[in-house]
C-alpha cells in the first residue's frame, strides 16, 4: 500500500528494489523533481516490516524536497532506506548492487551517506553511479563528512532562535540541553562549548556523554528524563518523533532547536509547541548545513567560504520564519512548510528541471 498511506504526499516515484545475490531490498522515493534531480541519502535500517520502510521513505523524501527548497539549493527531494542492519549486513556486493539501483534512475535520485552509511559505503555505490554526493572531492570544493557543517548550521540557528526567543543571541552563560552526541551533537557542542554555554548532554552511549563532559564540562542528563531537564534550550540531534504529547508537557525550555530530522512526531505537536510559547526551529531549515556542504560538491562555483556564508546564512533564514509566524500568528513550522510548498510551485509553475 502507497497511495493510501498518510504519508503519501503526491510522491513522483517510489520505487522497490531487490538484488538477491547481494541480499539488498529497499526502497527510493522520489518526492519532487520540481526544482532539479531528488537529492537525498540513504539509510540502512533493520525495518520491523516493509510497511516501516516505505513508511520512512515517503516521510525522508518529502522532507528532502522542502530542507532542499528552503536551502535554495536546486534539487528536489528523494531517499533511499536499505532494509539491512549496518551493524552485520553490510558487504562490498550491497552497496555495487545499490549503486547499480541508484544508476538505473539515470539520475533523478541522487545520493549519499544518511543513518547507518558511511563515506567509505558510498565510495563503494560510486564505483557503479555518477548519481552520488558526500564523498571528499579532489578538485574543487572538497565536501566530505557532512556532520561537522550541519554542526556549524544549527549553532547559527540556535543563535537566531535565541535572540527571537531570548532577546539575546549571546549565548554567554545560557544552558543548552543536547540529546545526542553523536557525529552532530558532538561538534555542536564544541561550538556551544567555545561560545560560553553551559551544556548539559544526554546520549544513551556512555562513551559519548564521557567525552563531551571530559572535553567541554558538561553534565550528564539521563535519556530517561531528558525532556524534563532545566534548561534554556534544547537541542535534539538523536532521533525523529522527539517531540509529541508525551514529552512536550515536560519542557521547561523555551527553545528547542537541534539537528535531528522529524524531530515533531506529527503536525500537531508543532501546534502543541506553539501554543506553549516554546519556539521550535523547524528542523529541516535549521540542519540544512549538509545538504549544503554535499550539493556544494557539484558546483564548480562553490568555494569553502560561499559555502560556510551560506550554512550562517539559516540563521536569517529562521529570523524570517520568526517574523511571519509573528505576524500571522501561525506556528514556525507551518510556515516553514508553507515557504517550501510556494517554491516548489513556482518551480513548477516555470516549467520543470528534470
Ligand atoms: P549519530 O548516529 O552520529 O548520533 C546520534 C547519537 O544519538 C548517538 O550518539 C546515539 O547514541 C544517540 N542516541 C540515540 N538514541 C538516543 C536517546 N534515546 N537519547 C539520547 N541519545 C540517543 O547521528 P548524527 O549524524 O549525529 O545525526 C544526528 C541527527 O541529526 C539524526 O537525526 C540525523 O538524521 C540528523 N541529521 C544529521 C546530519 C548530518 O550531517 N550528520 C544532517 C542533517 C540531519
Amino acid at each position: 500500500m502507497i497511495f493510501s498511506q498518510t504519508d503519501f504526499d503526491g510522491h513522483e516515484m517510489v520505487t522497490a528494489f531487490c538484488d538477491q545475490r547481494a541480499k539488498l531490498r529497499g526502497f527510493i522515493g522520489v518526492h519532487s523533481t520540481a526544482l532539479g534531480p531528488a537529492f537525498g541519502g540513504c539509510r540502512m535500517w533493520p525495518y520491523v516490516d516493509e510497511a516501516a520502510a516505505i513508511r520512512d521513505v515517503l516521510r525522508l523524501s518529502r522532507g528532502m524536497s522542502y530542507k532542499n527548497a528552503m536551502a535554495g539549493l536546486p534539487y528536489g527531494g528523494g531517499k533511499a532506506v536499505i532494509v539491512a542492519d549496518p551493524r552485520s549486513d553490510k558487504t562490498p556486493e550491497l552497496f555495487k548492487a545499490f549503486g547499480r539501483m541508484v544508476d538505473r534512475l539515470g539520475g533523478t535520485y541522487m545520493t549519499a551517506e544518511d543513518v547507518g552509511i558511511t563515506v567509505d559505503d558510498m565510495r563503494i555505490v560510486a564505483t557503479e553511479t555518477v548519481h552520488v554526493g558526500g564523498i571528499p572531492q579532489e578538485d574543487g570544493y572538497r565536501g566530505g563528512d557532512p556532520s561537522p557543517i550541519t554542526a556549524r548550521g544549527v549553532f547559527a540557528g540556535i543563535k537566531a532562535t535565541a535572540r527571537h526567543a531570548l532577546g539575546s543571541a549571546d549565548l554567554a552563560g545560557v544552558t543548552v540541553a543536547v540529546q545526542g552526541a553523536g557525529h552532530v551533537g558532538y561538534n555542536l557542542c564544541r561550538l556551544l562549548h567555545e561560545a560560553g554555554a553551559s551544556i548539559k548532554v544526554s546520549d544513551i552511549n556512555a562513551e559519548n556523554v564521557a567525552r563531551v563532559q571530559a572535553e567541554f564540562g558538561a553534565e550528564a542528563v539521563d535519556p530517561a528524563v531528558f525532556f524534563e531537564v532545566d534548561a534554556d534550550i534544547i537541542a535534539p540531534c538523536a532521533l525523529g518523533s522527539v517531540l509529541n504529547k508525551t514529552t512536550i508537557p515536560l519542557i521547561k525550555a523555551k527553545v528547542i532547536a537541534g539537528a535531528a530530522n522529524n524531530q515533531l512526531a506529527g503536525a500537531a505537536d508543532g501546534e502543541r509547541l506553539h501554543n506553549r510559547g516554546i519556539l521550535y526551529a523547524p528542523d529541516y531549515v535549521i540542519n540544512a548545513g549538509g545538504i549544503i556542504s554535499v550539493a556544494a560538491e557539484r558546483d564548480d562555483a562553490a568555494t569553502q567560504a560561499s559555502v560556510l556564508a551560506k550554512v550562517d546564512g539559516i540563521g536569517e533564514r529562521l529570523r524570517e520564519i520568526y517574523e511571519r509566524s509573528d505576524e500571522s500568528g501561525r506556528a514556525p513550522h507551518e510556515v516553514a512548510d508553507h515557504i517550501a510548498r510556494e517554491i516548489m510551485q513556482r518551480a513548477e509553475e516555470n516549467g520543470r528541471n528534470v
